[in-house]
């Protein structure tokens, strides 16, 4: 039955909740045009009208070692290949200070899950990096590679498994290690965790492309300690492969329903943000896959988890499905504060699109991706066109923190896009300008957007 008008009011206004069976029907029947619409006007109750935000920060992948096999990454190596690697602190430090250079304010860590790895090595890189570069924020480790510290890491008192084995533990032991593990790395300078590792939470998807890696329950859990310890988390969804237009919106259900446990709870910390993109194919395992003939009179196998076709074929995503999704996922998440576009895996200019569809940032910079770029994509822009993009799409650029406040707002000649005189050499010559005193660190006088308790039913 279509959802009707005043269903969708009350959702934009925020005095209804959107079910997942509301969501199906929305995403297999509304517009295009309808669904940015919507979902344009949520994130413009939520964050205004005038400005959307990105963050200066870069993505280090400290190690590409992995004990995982998921089959749509390209970037892991088992150990003892030529190019398998962990980052030294030299090599670190040079990425933090290119950084620093460009008034930076937030590392994004991450790796595989690297079973050689201590937690001493863990402490020892946050600790060495909150004295060396106090004025980063350290967004670091992805549930998976927690959880495999819960596996392989001495911890004194904890027993040890094998790697991708942590579910061998007692669940109470797993939850006690965790917690320890958590409160050490937060002690020694973790401040938040980045949603990497949640694809799609589904079990008859996940047990077929993220061949040792956490669990959903052991992700979610991973979060659901991070909120109680006082960190903000991201949660992230990459869709586009094996998996039902079902199993999207379960994913996003279970991300609404934690949040709500932690709003309930009262806990200090939250999910901030939510951000979906499609998988990308290049050089992975499941990229080569045959695509399923959407000329076929037949469903879609992944539509059905007893199809014996299940996950023998791919139904990739292109931009009208990314963006649909999207949108949905802002009319659905109505507990997430941001949503963000993810123009590196779908280019710049869908990216820019993407804030038509319920996107309120642009999230960050690309001075270095190696994940997403290992399978094929490699779209990279710098501040001065991140700028540009949200201001030729009708709104001002402003830099954002980690939680989602403005640090700056580009309102003046100054702002980085309108600095640049000559777009045509700007990429090649100077693909990241030095520019003005830092901004402030002082955060007390930012006014804080958390994500709003949802007082709305399920
Ligand atoms: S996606 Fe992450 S956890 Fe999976 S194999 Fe690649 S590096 Fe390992």
């Amino acid at each position: 039955m279509p959802v009707d008008t005043h269903v969708i009011s009350e959702v934009i206004e925020g005095r209804r909740r959107l079910s997942a069976a509301e969501a199906m029907e929305l995403y297999g029947h509304a517009s295009q045009h309808d669904l940015g619409q919507w979902a344009s006007a949520v994130s413009a109750r939520l964050h205004g009208t005038q400005a959307r935000t990105y963050v200066l920060d870069r993505n280090v992948n400290y190690t590409n070692v992995c004990s995982a096999r998921c089959t749509f990454c390209a970037f892991r190596r088992d150990g003892d290949e030529p190019d398998a690697y962990t980052l030294s602190k030299e090599q670190l430090r040079e990425k933090l200070a290119q950084l620093q250079a460009i008034g930076g304010t937030q590392v994004l860590l991450q790796g595989g899950m690297n079973p050689r790895l201590p937690l001493a090595f863990y402490e020892d890189m946050l600790t060495w990096m909150k004295r060396e570069f106090p004025a980063i924020h350290r967004h670091a480790f992805s549930p998976p590679e927690l959880v495999e510290l819960v596996a392989v890491g001495e911890v004194e008192g904890f027993p040890t498994t094998k790697p991708g084995h942590s579910g061998e533990l007692e669940p109470a032991v797993w939850t006690a290690k965790l917690e320890t593990i958590l409160r050490r790395l937060q002690a020694a300078g973790l401040d938040s965790i980045p949603g990497g590792g949640g694809e799609i939470f589904a079990e008859h998807v996940r047990r077929r492309i993220g061949l040792g890696k956490a669990t959903a329950d052991q992700w979610l859990n991973v979060m659901r300690c991070a909120h109680r310890l006082g960190m903000f988390t991201s949660a992230t969804m990459m869709f586009g492969h094996i998996e039902s237009v079902a199993d999207r919106i379960d994913h996003m259900q279970r991300i609404r329903d934690a949040q709500d446990e932690a709003i309930r709870g009262n806990w200090p910390g939250r999910y901030v943000s939510f951000i979906a993109w499609p998988f990308q194919r290049e050089n992975t395992p499941m990229g080569r896959l045959p695509d399923w003939d959407v000329e076929s009179d037949t469903p879609f196998p992944g539509e059905n988890p007893d199809d014996p076709r299940h996950g023998k074929s791919l139904r990739m995503a292109g931009a009208t499905e990314y963006l649909r999704i999207q949108a949905i996922s802002r009319l659905f998440l109505d507990n997430i504060l941001s949503i963000g576009s993810s123009w590196v895996t779908m280019g710049p200019h869908i990216g820019q699109l993407a804030l038509f569809h319920g996107a309120n940032d642009m999230g960050s910079v690309m001075m270095e991706e190696n994940v997403v770029s290992a399978a094929g994509t490699t779209y990279s822009l710098d501040e001065a066109l991140l700028c540009r993009l949200i201001r030729d799409a009708g709104f001002v650029p402003a830099q954002r923190d980690n939680v989602y406040r403005v640090l700056r707002r580009h309102d003046g000649p100054d702002s980085p896009d309108l600095r640049v005189t000559d777009w045509s050499t700007h990429r090649v010559s100077k693909p990241h300008p030095p520019r003005g005193p830092s901004p402030s660190t002082d955060t007390s006088k930012l006014v804080p957007l958390i994500a709003r308790p949802s007082t709305s039913s399920s």
